[in-house]
């Protein structure tokens, strides 16, 4: 494939595209994952040819073999970005290339190949330019991107697959928090792990989070939002929610995350959260954290906020932490100052309002 990426994509344009009174009327109220642009960027792999064949065609179903690997034996990965619609009209998105060098190292965990991240940046910008129109402006509302990767070969046989397709598709998405940020109730998983030492809870894989979707199913049942999960071998340190990251903010200004244990997602707005946070004078450690001293914490006082973040909520306060005999916190607290202040430093540099002086927006459109 050229060494252009730019030039290596055809465009193949969707000859039945969402009309634009119903794209609009889509894009006052967009909700989550609902709702499709009228194209995909698609990309062909083989052991013979490597990564070839990048286009940005129709939206549409995809054909699969009733064979094909990633049916039997989930070999995929994925990723979530946003692009973020500027007040002069320009369209951004927030370290996409953060996003591709992880998808690299999901691809090697899977044993599936690895797209080059010029080319993963460049099939977001040809996605976003095709279907420019579907990015909303105002509030918290942005361009939703699922890069996705799956073995696509017809055989059954149990080895990594010599066919494979990357695809980008795209979904609008409104304000996470409807009518102002409320902290969440979150459900301690005692029963049910993650991942585990060696498994792929570092890679952003689907099928970490098809073994979450029992617990998170339990932490639904006793009213909680989100599950926190711990270590799969102590059983005592925290690792994080089922697809975000966790902070704790001391009383006295100081910060803790969770260290990379190996089993723990690195997310990208976890990263740009530390960097925030220090920028702002914040001690900032990445440790083991025992579930003890969150629990103890909160209920001495010795802990005065705490917070998830990643790509979806950006940062979402933490209320109360719930489990099956115990829990602290309260729902009616209100969010913290510093989760607050961190959440704002982060979305304006997203949507434009502030410099973006680490250098982290890649713009899209022309
Ligand atoms: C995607 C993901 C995150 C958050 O990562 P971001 O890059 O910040 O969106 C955290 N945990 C898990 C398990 C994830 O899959």
């Amino acid at each position: 494939m050229s060494t252009d990426p730019s030039a290596a994509f055809r465009t193949l344009p969707s000859d039945h595209p969402v009309p634009a009174g119903e794209r609009d009327a889509i894009l006052a109220n967009p909700g989550f994952g609902q709702h499709f642009t009228d194209h995909m960027a698609a990309i062909d792999w083989t052991v013979d040819q490597g990564w070839h064949d990048a286009r940005v065609q129709a939206y549409g179903p995809l054909t699969l073999s009733p064979a094909s690997a990633v049916l039997h034996y989930g070999q995929e990965i994925f990723e979530g970005l946003k692009a973020f619609r500027h007040a002069d009209g320009s369209v951004w998105s927030f370290r996409p290339d953060a996003n591709g060098a992880r998808l690299q190292r999901s691809a090697r965990r899977l044993a599936l190949p690895e797209l080059p991240v010029d080319l993963f940046v460049e099939s977001i910008r040809q996605l976003v330019r095709a279907d420019a129109a579907w990015v909303p402006s105002g509030g918290e509302s942005s361009l939703y991107l699922r890069p996705f990767m799956i073995a696509n070969e017809d055989f059954l046989g149990v080895r990594p697959a010599q066919r494979v397709a990357y695809y980008v598709i795209a979904s609008p998405a409104g304000a996470y928090f409807k009518g102002g940020i409320k902290p969440v109730s979150i459900w301690l998983s005692r029963d049910y792990a993650r991942a585990g030492r060696g498994g792929t809870g570092a890679a952003k894989c689907g099928g970490n989070y098809a073994a979450s979707l029992l617990p998170q199913k339990q932490a639904y049942d006793n009213g909680c939002a989100q599950v926190l999960f711990l270590d799969a071998e102590s059983g005592r340190h925290v690792e994080e929610l089922g697809g975000m990251n966790v902070f704790l903010v001391g009383r006295d200004g100081r910060v803790a995350t969770p260290e990379l244990s190996g089993s723990i997602l690195e997310g990208i707005t976890r990263a740009s959260v530390i960097q925030l946070l220090r920028d702002r004078g914040h001690e900032v450690v990445e440790r083991r954290i025992d579930i003890a001293e969150w629990i103890d914490g909160v209920r001495s006082g010795e802990i005065a906020e705490v917070f998830a973040c990643g790509t979806a909520a950006s940062i979402s306060p933490i209320g109360v932490l719930k489990g099956h005999d115990f829990s602290v916190g309260s729902a009616d607290a209100g969010a913290g100052e510093v989760t607050m202040a961190i959440r704002k430093d982060l979305t304006d540099i997203q949507y434009g309002r502030a410099p973006d002086r680490h250098g982290w927006l890649t713009r899209l459109t022309a």
